[in-house]
């Protein structure tokens, strides 16, 4: 059932325990989101816990209250809802198993499949942290700094520090105050950004397997199984290829098993959330993914063919 932001902000008031969680392969507004939350929601004297059915990557580590985060280890969760941000209820692993309350989905993704029994969606705000400040607003509660780092992050991590198209004057406006704080933006973009010498040596590696398609309109990275198992992480590599000119999609491709390959998109004009949905994926106009289960040769063709076809439409 749709709803709108006044009504999950009166249910988030009305309830006293949580189990908040979001996607595999966790991203900044991922867990920015679920730990604003969280403090937002702690706060206001309830009890909440975060579970992430991933690892948390490493570029995470500024993230305040991190320690917090836990695997669904245990069978059986209680709580008066289950939150899922960012994410619907197909991609956030087995959480949704163990914690069998209402679920409450509060995400801004156009391809959330609205089977939650409740779902609070805005496919304008630049990222799911977005939604929790503007939750913060409605419930009255004010950031600290914790509070504000962990959204801030989830804000500009996926607005690319707030130079892509889902940036708005509201995502300005949120992060202005957000910054009101104390906190600082430059100590945040650092830590995301720092990477270690190995993983610039993989992106080396990476940059070589690049392959241009339909005159130079396509820009791909494919990295086989092999090249994906030597490189400790893929992020931010995709923007390296976004940026050459005359190319609309970019692509990352990856096999993350002998039979599993994971993909990025990243347009300036195709729409890759509908060529991603086709690949049973999902994700924005202009940021989508899905995992392919073939095997790397295979997995690059049928990717591909798809895109080629979305050019053409
Ligand atoms: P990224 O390339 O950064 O992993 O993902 C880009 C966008 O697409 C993000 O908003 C992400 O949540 C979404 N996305 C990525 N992979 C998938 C997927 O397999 N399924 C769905 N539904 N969305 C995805
Ligand atoms: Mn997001």
């Amino acid at each position: 059932m749709i709803i709108s932001l006044r009504d999950t902000a009166d249910r988030l008031m009305a309830a006293n325990s949580f189990v908040l969680t979001s996607h595999v392969n966790p991203d900044g507004d991922a867990i920015g989101s679920c730990l604003g939350l969280k403090f937002i929601l702690e706060s206001l004297g309830k009890k909440v816990q975060v579970l992430i059915d991933d690892d948390v990557p490493k570029f995470l580590s500024i993230m305040p209250g991190l320690d917090e985060v836990k695997k669904p280890v245990e069978d059986h969760y209680d709580a008066d809802y289950l939150v899922i941000l960012d994410a619907c209820l197909d991609r956030v692993g087995t959480v949704p198993e163990k914690c069998k309350a209402p679920v409450l989905n509060i995400d801004h993704h156009g391809t959330n499949d609205n089977l939650a029994d409740y779902l609070y969606l805005d496919a304008d705000s630049a990222a799911t942290a977005e939604i929790v400040y503007r939750l913060a607003k409605a419930m009255g509660i004010k950031f600290d700094k914790d509070s504000a780092t962990a959204v801030y992050i989830g804000l500009a991590t996926d607005s690319g520090y707030f130079k892509y198209s889902n940036t708005t004057p509201q995502t300005m406006r949120a992060a202005a105050e957000l910054l009101e704080t104390g906190i600082q933006p430059e100590k945040i973009s650092e830590a995301i950004e720092t990477k270690d010498f190995a993983v610039v040596q993989g992106l080396a590696k990476a940059l070589q397997t690049v392959e241009l398609y339909a005159d130079g309109k396509v820009a791909g990275i494919f990295l086989d199984y092999e090249l994906t198992s030597s490189i400790e992480t893929t992020e931010g590599f995709i923007d390296l290829i976004r940026v050459i000119d005359g190319v609309d999609i970019s692509v990352v491709l990856k096999a993350v098993e002998p039979e599993v390959c994971r993909v990025s998109m990243r347009s300036k004009e195709t729409d890759v959330s509908t060529l991603a949905l086709r690949l049973g994926g999902g994700g924005h106009k202009r940021a989508a993914g899905c995992t392919i289960k073939l095997p790397f040769a295979e997995a690059k063709n049928c990717l591909i063919d798809e895109i080629l076809k979305a050019i053409e439409d």
